[in-house]
C-alpha cells in the first residue's frame, strides 16, 4: 500500500517516473566514449544549479556526509580552526565530523530553531586578529528545525571582520529548491546530494568548489584518498571518474537537469515558496506552532511542527504510517518526540501536498489531537486556489 502513496519526509524525496526510467539503464562501459559526452555536460550544466562560473563542479559517490567530508579533509589540516553554529541535527552532525578530523572547532550554540547567527560570526571574526580560523560552515537549510539561514548575511560579516576564512555550505535541503548563489555568496564549497531537489536516488555527493578552495589543497595535509579533489578533478578533466562511476546516477542526473530547465529554476524555486506557504497556513489552522523562530527563517523546503504538550511526535508519525502508509520526518535529536517534520521538495504538486495534509489530520484526530478535522486542508486548499494561476501560468 504505502509504496504508492507520496513521501512527506524532507529527504530522500519522490523520484519522478521519469527519473526512475532514466536510470533504468543497462551496464554501459564508463571508460567508453559515450560516457564522456554524458559526464561532462552534466558537470557543466550543474554549475548553473550552483550559481557558479568560477567554481568547479565534483561528485562523489557517497551521501551528503561524505560531502562534508569531502569538503573538510581537502582544505584543511589537523588543528585548523573552523567556527561553526550549531541549530539542529545536521548542523551538529558536521560538527561532529570535523571533530573526529582532529580540528579546533570554534561552536556557537544557539536555539534550535533559530538561523545561522550572523553577528555572532562577525564578532567572533572580527576578534580573530591573527586569522587562526580557516573556515566559517554554514547548513543553510537546517532539516532537522525547517530553518533556512542569511548565506549573503554571513558573507557580509565575513566581510565586515575583512577576514580571509573560506565559507563553506551545506545545501544539501536547500539545492535546486531555494535560491542558491554561490559566486554571489562568496562561497567556497557548497555540498549537496543526490536525493533531495534533484529528486533521484541517494548515492552521489555533489559539490561547488571555488578557485580559492581548490587552491586551499596546495598546504592542506588532512589525509583524503578516495575524496581526493585532484583525482577526481583530474579525471573529470577528460571526461572520466577516477574509479568506477555510479553510472545510473548520473544518467538519472542528467534527466534531473533537464527536467530543472525545462520548469526553469525560479519555477521550481516558486513552486517551493508556494507549496511551503501552503502547509504553514495548514499549520497556523491546526493551532500549531513551527519550529522555526520567525518568518524570515520559514524553509521552503521543510516545515518541523511542534506537537501540543502531552502528546508524542513519535507515536504520530508511525500512526500515520502504519495506519495509512504515509510517511512524515520524526523528529531528530532534541526534537525527538516532540516535533514532527512535513518534508514538501522536490518532485511534488499542490495536489499531492493535500493528500498528505489530509493524512497528518485523520492521524491527529485519531490519535485524539485538538484539531478539528479538515481545517488545514480548507486552509492550505484556499491558498492553492488563490494562487493557482501563477502556478498554471508557470507550469
Ligand atoms: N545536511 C543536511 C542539511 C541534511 O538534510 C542531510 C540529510 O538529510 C545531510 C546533511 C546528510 O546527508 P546524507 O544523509 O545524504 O549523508
Amino acid at each position: 500500500m504505502s509504496d504508492q502513496n507520496p513521501v512527506f519526509i524532507p529527504g530522500p524525496t519522490n523520484i519522478p517516473d521519469r527519473l526512475m526510467r532514466a536510470m533504468q539503464v543497462q551496464t554501459r562501459d564508463h571508460r567508453a566514449p559515450d560516457f564522456v559526452k554524458t559526464f561532462a555536460p552534466v558537470l557543466r550544466d550543474l554549475k548553473a544549479i550552483f550559481g557558479t562560473t568560477d567554481g568547479t563542479v565534483i561528485t562523489f559517490p557517497a551521501s551528503g556526509t561524505g560531502g562534508w567530508e569531502a569538503a573538510v579533509c581537502n582544505t584543511l589540516s589537523a588543528g585548523d580552526t573552523v567556527l561553526v553554529a550549531r541549530y539542529g541535527m545536521f548542523s551538529h552532525r558536521w560538527i561532529e565530523l570535523c571533530e573526529r578530523h582532529g580540528l579546533d572547532v570554534q561552536v556557537i550554540d544557539c536555539a534550535w530553531g533559530a538561523g545561522a547567527p550572523v553577528d555572532d560570526f562577525r564578532a567572533a571574526l572580527a576578534a580573530d586578529s591573527g586569522h587562526e580560523i580557516k573556515a566559517v560552515l554554514v547548513t543553510h537549510n537546517e532539516t532537522a528545525t525547517g530553518v533556512t539561514s542569511d548565506i549573503a548575511g554571513v558573507r557580509a560579516a565575513m566581510d565586515a571582520a575583512d577576514h580571509p576564512a573560506m565559507l563553506f555550505v551545506d545545501c544539501v535541503s536547500s539545492l535546486a529548491s531555494i535560491p542558491f548563489h554561490m559566486d554571489n555568496w562568496g562561497v567556497d564549497i557548497a555540498v549537496s546530494g543526490s536525493q533531495k531537489g534533484f529528486m533521484l536516488a541517494t548515492g552521489m555527493a555533489i559539490l561547488g568548489v571555488s578557485p580559492k578552495a581548490l587552491a586551499a589543497m596546495d598546504q592542506a595535509t588532512l589525509p583524503r584518498s578516495f575524496f581526493d579533489f585532484r583525482d577526481m578533478t583530474a579525471a573529470n578533466a577528460s571526461g572520466g571518474f577516477p574509479y568506477t562511476p555510479p553510472l545510473q546516477l548520473i544518467y538519472g542526473l542528467r534527466e534531473s537537469l533537464d527536467m530543472l530547465f525545462e520548469e526553469g529554476l525560479d519555477n521550481v524555486y516558486a513552486r517551493h515558496a508556494r507549496l511551503a506557504e501552503g502547509v504553514r497556513r495548514a499549520v497556523q489552522a491546526w493551532g500549531l506552532q513551527l519550529v522555526a523562530q520567525s518568518p524570515g527563517l520559514y524553509s521552503d523546503t521543510v516545515s518541523a511542527v511542534y506537537v501540543p504538550q502531552g502528546f508524542d511526535s513519535n507515536v504520530l508519525t508511525d500512526h500515520a504510517f502504519n495506519a495509512y502508509g504515509v510517511s512524515f520526518g520524526i523528529g531528530l535529536g532534541q526534537m525527538n518526540c516532540r516535533v514532527f517534520r512535513i518534508g514538501h521538495l522536490g518532485s511534488l504538486t499542490d495536489v499531492m501536498l493535500l493528500s498528505g495534509l489530509a493524512t497528518l489530520e485523520m492521524a491527529m484526530a485519531d490519535l485524539n489531537y485538538p484539531v478539528t478535522l479538515g481545517s488545514g486542508v480548507a486552509a492550505a486548499q484556499d491558498y492553492y486556489r488563490m494562487t493557482a494561476g501563477a502556478a498554471v501560468r508557470s507550469a
